[in-house]
Parts: C-alpha cells; sequence; structure tokens
C-alpha cells in the first residue's frame, strides 16, 4: 500500500463543478506526481474551455443568492470549513506532501496557515463597513456601501496548494463573492479536497469551483474574456501575471496580483548574529525556498560575511533530504525537473562568475528532484543569481559597507514583495524599514506571513492585499448612494 493509497478515497479526482464531482466534458485526463519518486500518483479530469462555462454559468446562477445571504451565515460556513480543515489535518498534510514535496512538518504548518484564512474571513464577514454623511452642501445625504465584487477567477500556484487558495477563497466568500478557482497542474489534488471540505461544511452549490486543467491558458482565457466575470485574482510569476493583467484590461477586471519576489536579507555590522541565522534559515528554507518571500538576495557585512557564511553553511549542509513524508526529512525535493534545471542553472553561473561555494551545488542523483542545500559566498553582483528569483535551497550571500549602499542595493529591483533585516538599534530599524521599497519588511523575523496582517507586494511584485482586514476589501466594491435631504 502505497502512501496516497492512505487517504486517495478521500480526494477528489474529477472536475468540482455546481458542488459536485464531475468529469470534464472532453473527457481528457492528466497525472500528477510525486516529486521525491517521479512517480504517478493520481490521474484527475482535465478542464477545457466547454467545462469552464459550466463552472461559470453556476458560478452566475449562485452569486446573487448567495450575495444576499447574511454575513452571519456565510461566516457559519467559513468557519465550519475551518473547523473540517483542521480535524483533516494529517490527511490534508499528507496529501499535500505527496503532491508538492515539501515535509510533513511544514505541510501540517500550511494546513494551520491556509485554515487560519478561512477562520479570519469568517470573522471579517460580519464587519463590513459603509458610511453615512450629510453633505457638505446641505443639500443631500452620502451613503457609502459595500458590495460583492461578483463570480471571481482565482489561478493559485503549486507552492502553498492549499493557502493561496484559501487567502483569495476566504475573503471572497466572506464578501458574498462566488470562485472558480484554477490550481496549479502539479498541484490540483489540495484545491478538491478543499472543495470537498466546503460542501461538507455547507457552501452551497455554485458559489465554489475548482478547474485542474493541463492547459491553463486554455481555460482561463475564455473566462476572462467573458463579461459575467467579474474579478481575477492571481499568484504566481510576473511573466504570468503581466499576461493576465493585458487579458484583463479588454473586460476591465478587478484584479489582485501576487507575483514575484527578489527579497534582500541585510544583516547590519550591529545585528545579533545568532538571531539573524536563525532567520535566514526561515526567510531562505521555508518550503524548501520554494517561497515568493524567499530571502533571495542575503546582504551581510563585511565585517560579518565571512563567520555568517561559515555558519550558515555548516547549518545548511546538516540538513537531511528525503521524501517530504520519511521521518526525519529536513528538506523534501524541488517540485518538478524544470525547477531543480532552473536552480542548478543559476548556481552554475553564479560559480562560473566567481562566486565561493560553501557547501552543497549539485542537483542529487536518482530518482525525484532533489537539490543539494547550497551557500555561495562572496556572490558578484553581476551573476544572474543577483536579479532572478531563485525558488530552491540555495543561499547567496553577498558583503557591503554602508547603510546607504546596502538600500540602493536592496531597491535595485524591479521586485518589491519582501525585505528583512536585522539590526539592535531603533533608529536605524524604523529609518530603514521607511527607506526598503517593499510591500512586507520583517525587523529581526525571518517569516513575516499572517492572516492577520496585509500580504502584498508593490512595484512589479503585485497589486493589492491579501489577509488583514484589507484583504476583504479586494472582493468588495464601492457603491455610493445619493440621497435626497
Ligand atoms: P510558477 O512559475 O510558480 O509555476 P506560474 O505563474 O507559471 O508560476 O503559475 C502559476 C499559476 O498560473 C498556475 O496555476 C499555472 O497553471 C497558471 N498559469 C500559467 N500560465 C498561465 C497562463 N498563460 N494563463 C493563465 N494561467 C496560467
Amino acid at each position: 500500500m502505497t502512501e496516497f493509497d492512505r487517504i486517495r478515497s478521500v480526494v477528489p479526482t474529477g472536475l468540482w463543478i455546481d458542488g459536485a464531482e464531475t468529469d470534464a466534458l472532453a473527457g481528457g485526463t492528466f497525472t500528477v506526481h510525486d516529486p521525491a519518486t517521479g512517480d504517478t500518483l493520481a490521474t484527475v479530469a482535465d478542464a477545457t474551455a466547454a467545462d469552464a462555462k459550466r463552472a461559470l454559468d453556476s458560478a452566475v446562477a449562485a452569486q446573487s443568492s448567495w450575495a444576499a445571504t447574511s454575513p452571519r451565515e456565510r461566516a457559519a460556513v467559513l468557519r465550519r470549513a475551518w473547523e473540517l480543515l483542521t480535524e483533516r489535518t494529517e490527511e490534508l498534510a499528507l496529501l499535500m506532501t505527496l503532491e508538492m514535496g515539501k515535509t510533513l512538518a511544514e505541510s501540517r504548518g500550511e494546513v494551520a496557515y491556509g485554515g487560519e484564512f478561512l477562520r479570519w474571513f469568517s470573522e471579517e464577514a460580519v464587519r463590513i463597513g459603509g458610511r453615512y454623511a450629510d453633505a457638505p452642501a446641505g443639500t443631500g445625504r452620502i451613503l457609502v456601501k459595500q458590495q460583492p465584487v461578483g463570480p471571481c477567477l482565482a489561478i493559485t500556484p503549486w507552492n502553498f496548494p492549499l493557502a493561496m487558495g484559501t487567502r483569495k477563497i476566504g475573503p471572497a466568500l466572506a464578501a458574498g463573492c462566488t470562485v472558480i478557482v484554477k490550481p496549479a497542474e502539479d498541484t490540483p489534488l489540495t484545491m478538491l479536497a478543499l472543495a470537498r471540505v466546503f460542501a461538507e461544511a455547507g457552501l452551497p452549490a455554485g458559489v465554489l469551483s475548482v478547474l485542474p486543467a493541463s492547459d491553463a491558458a486554455g481555460v482561463t482565457a475564455p473566462l476572462l474574456a467573458d463579461d459575467r466575470l467579474r474579478k481575477v485574482t492571481f499568484t504566481g510569476s510576473t511573466r504570468v501575471g503581466k499576461i493576465l493583467l493585458r487579458q484583463a484590461a479588454d473586460t476591465v477586471l478587478r484584479t489582485s496580483m501576487e507575483l514575484g519576489g527578489n527579497a534582500p536579507f541585510i544583516v547590519f555590522e550591529d545585528a545579533d548574529l545568532e538571531q539573524a541565522l536563525a532567520g535566514v534559515m526561515l526567510a531562505k528554507m521555508r518550503n524548501g525556498g520554494e517561497a515568493c518571500t524567499a530571502a533571495n538576495r542575503i546582504y551581510v557585512h563585511n565585517s560579518l560575511r565571512a563567520e555568517f557564511a561559515a555558519r550558515l553553511a555548516e547549518r545548511m549542509g546538516a540538513l537531511r533530504l528525503g521524501p517530504g513524508y520519511a521521518p526525519d526529512t529536513d528538506l523534501g525535493p524541488l517540485i518538478n525537473e524544470r525547477q531543480r534545471g532552473s536552480v542548478a542553472a543559476l548556481v552554475d553561473d553564479a560559480v562560473e562568475a566567481g562566486a565561493v561555494l560553501r557547501t552543497g551545488g549539485k542537483a542529487v542523483d536518482g530518482p525525484g528532484y532533489f537539490f543539494e542545500p547550497t551557500v555561495l559566498d562572496e556572490v558578484p553582483r553581476t551573476a544572474r543569481i543577483h536579479r532572478e528569483e531563485i525558488f530552491g535551497p540555495v543561499a547567496a550571500i553577498y558583503g557591503f559597507d554602508t547603510e546607504d549602499e546596502v538600500i540602493a542595493l536592496a531597491n535595485d529591483t524591479e521586485y518589491g514583495l519582501a525585505a528583512y533585516f536585522y539590526t539592535q538599534n531603533l533608529d536605524r530599524a524604523l529609518r530603514v524599514s521607511d527607506a526598503l521599497e517593499a510591500g512586507m519588511v520583517g525587523v529581526n523575523r525571518g517569516v513575516i506571513s499572517d492572516p492577520a496582517a496585509p500580504f502584498g507586494g508593490v512595484k512589479q511584485s503585485g497589486l493589492g492585499s491579501e489577509g488583514g482586514s484589507e484583504g476583504i476589501h479586494e472582493y468588495l466594491d464601492t457603491k455610493y448612494v445619493a440621497f435626497t435631504r
């Protein structure tokens, strides 16, 4: 019996449309793999444009009745879904580890983190405010209210198969919107399992659909072109985000974009070195480095750099590689061969440019898509790795001498998602957090994600915020009602 057989019975493998599992109209399927072995895990229905239309028809049909439910009813469904998700932590964590590769501990953490968006937005559903004012000229009354945007399309990535979905579905449902999810082709199973959880939690048919597809654009482009869709919310690469923004222009869709990052992680000369090392292990290695918030450029003051690199290499070199579901594994495989090839190419390019390899550096032979935990020191800033998102277990360290120099370096990128720095000086902490061009800044902290805080980027890292009290407004339109006196 394989690991997957233990949970097979609770995982839908059809499309999820109108509250039930269904085959694709064209009858196609595609396979999902275990990245630790390359073996096939499951065969999943493959949606096409015809299925997308079916899903949108059902979302449109359900939209007005869902919007008309009371905030308390919507909150209750979200709360029940959070409870069910939490009860099923072990099955969902195993499922996520099997299709995505991260360790079971990380997957359990994602069930808790991803679930928290459902609880948080169940609490926000009842706090959608409005405004009343008398017109200054005395001629009328001003009423301002918030209404659901309408049917939304959520396109999600493979790195957090659950949380990137709940971060969109939670606020959308709380606001009164219906949602169609197009999960990543590498990891559709977790989202299908979530759809079933919502059905059991009492979500009416049609409010949530899930469309796994091997041809993403084949499903999403017709939806974006259909003027019954009112919003697209996306997490993924900046490249694909730009394609979606162009398509969204034609129907003037509301958009939320969580795109790529190139996070700086700065260790000033007055940092607590031990704390900074613990922080960089989290900022770099959370999710095996496959996170858009991952520390991509580690700038360490030249007075500390050599010691920092040596101690980080010791910690990284001690990580045990293996399947995420095996006991004692610290680091699982990368998602697929393409991703591993791209990490390897960045490392090779950096070493060729003159970077010093302190540990790791290579792909691991054998089945699965493993890459050694790697530390590169004294990386020349001309190397590609300084500009490009790594998305793997590779720490690239650069030296610097002054605060002004490192702030300029940190900001010299088209991205602006997360940034981290370590200092014991309060003035500097405030000054640097103001100066960094990033949507999120971690001060003496290697993990910043929190369902109660607004997650989002500036520059080419995105548009809008997810989580916090801000997150629900991405799914609400403002309506002004002019009343006579
Ligand atoms: P990554 O580099 O993390 O794989 P992508 O941006 O390629 O990120 O993928 C994120 C999501 O976007 C996935 O669900 C993927 O299927 C989807 N996607 C990829 N290309 C397109 C496209 N042209 N149109 C719509 N969705 C796409």
